[in-house]
């Protein structure tokens, strides 16, 4: 292991280690809402890949993200303190217009809302609330495209910076307006962001354990915010239901991935969860290639539109 390996590994386990405790204090708080028998363990991203060789592209220009990273994380439980005593609970369409137009100016092309079931909290974490703020940030396609490579890893990087950011931001700007908030971060979720974009019906779970949206196929990351606001305009609809069917047919992540680390059938629990990727299989090339990537480059979703493949599909099923 070099020195710089030696020197991130050290960093994340020195800061990532306090702020879990502190995380997982949110769910002693009385007013927030508890993981349940349900719910799902987190994959710590950040600890576990450590274990799996040199962490290739990870050099020095990777320590300024990893830094600010880590900061966002922390802001997000720090900034709860300042939520106010008393929370509005209803927000007007004005501002509602407002917290959109600030998302998007900060790079969050995807907003959303859903009311979320208390299992998708992560075992021994707790959020807010279950109102929920669902947002996502693009990442630029010419450099996804060349993944596995430095180029590709950084974007991803850049990106869960970008989103923790924004998040931050998002909440802060709810708190002036006299809401209470709950950043999430893409890098630590207190509870599972695909889930929560399906129900905000704003994408559909791909095969390749990614989220596929209209807008952006599968080139963008996830985050929320959880906040007391009890009107958000939540969705009933779910459009995308036929990319999974769609996937059925297609498979090509699972056949381009370097790993064999997608599985052929998706594996679904009893509490509801969907399981596609073995991380086992996933981490060795994560961490070694750069990020790998591979299975977002490779989907039909990253280089032709969502509209066009819908009617495709919907054509060729009508006539079978
Ligand atoms: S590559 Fe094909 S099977 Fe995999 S997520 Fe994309 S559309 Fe689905
Ligand atoms: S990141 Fe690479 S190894 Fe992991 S699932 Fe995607 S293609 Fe497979």
């Amino acid at each position: 292991m070099s020195i710089l390996d030696k020197f991130q590994n050290f960093i994340m386990e020195k800061f990532m280690g306090g702020l879990f405790e502190r995380e997982n204090s949110l769910s002693e708080k009385e007013d927030f809402v508890k993981f349940t028998k349900d719910s799902p363990a987190r994959y710590e991203i950040m600890l576990e890949g450590s274990k799996y060789g040199k962490r290739s592209g990870f050099g020095p220009r990777v320590v300024p993200m990893m830094v600010s990273v880590i900061r966002n994380q922390n802001k997000v439980i720090n900034s709860l303190k300042n939520n106010p005593e008393e929370p509005r609970t209803t927000i007007t369409d004005e501002e509602l217009a407002d917290l959109v137009k600030l998302a998007n100016k900060k790079g969050a092309g995807i907003v959303g809302y859903a009311q979320i079931p208390e299992h998708l909290v992560f075992e021994n974490k707790a959020v807010l609330s279950t109102n929920v703020i669902v947002l996502g940030f693009e990442m630029d396609k010419e450099k996804i495209d060349t993944a596995p490579s430095v180029k590709c890893l950084h974007e991803v990087l850049k990106t869960y910076d970008d989103l923790g950011i924004v998040s931050n931001k998002i909440a802060a700007f709810l708190r002036k307006k006299g809401f209470a908030a709950h950043a999430g971060h893409p890098l630590m979720g207190a509870a599972l962001y695909p889930p929560m974009a399906q129900l905000a019906g704003l994408a559909s779970l791909g095969y390749s354990g990614i989220m596929i949206s209209p807008e952006f196929g599968p080139r963008f990351r996830l985050t929320a915010v959880y906040t007391s606001i009890e009107n958000l305009p939540k969705t009933e609809k779910d459009e995308h239901a036929w990319v999974r069917e769609y996937c059925k047919q297609c498979k090509k992540c699972i056949k381009e991935c370097p790993g064999g680390a997608i599985l052929d059938e998706p594996v679904l629990h009893e509490s509801g969860q969907i399981t596609h990727v073995e991380n086992t299989k996933c981490m060795p090339h994560f961490m070694n290639e750069y990020g790998c990537s591979v299975c977002i480059k490779v989907c039909p979703f990253n280089y032709t539109s969502y509209e066009q493949i819908k009617e495709g599909f919907l054509k060729k099923s009508k006539k079978s």
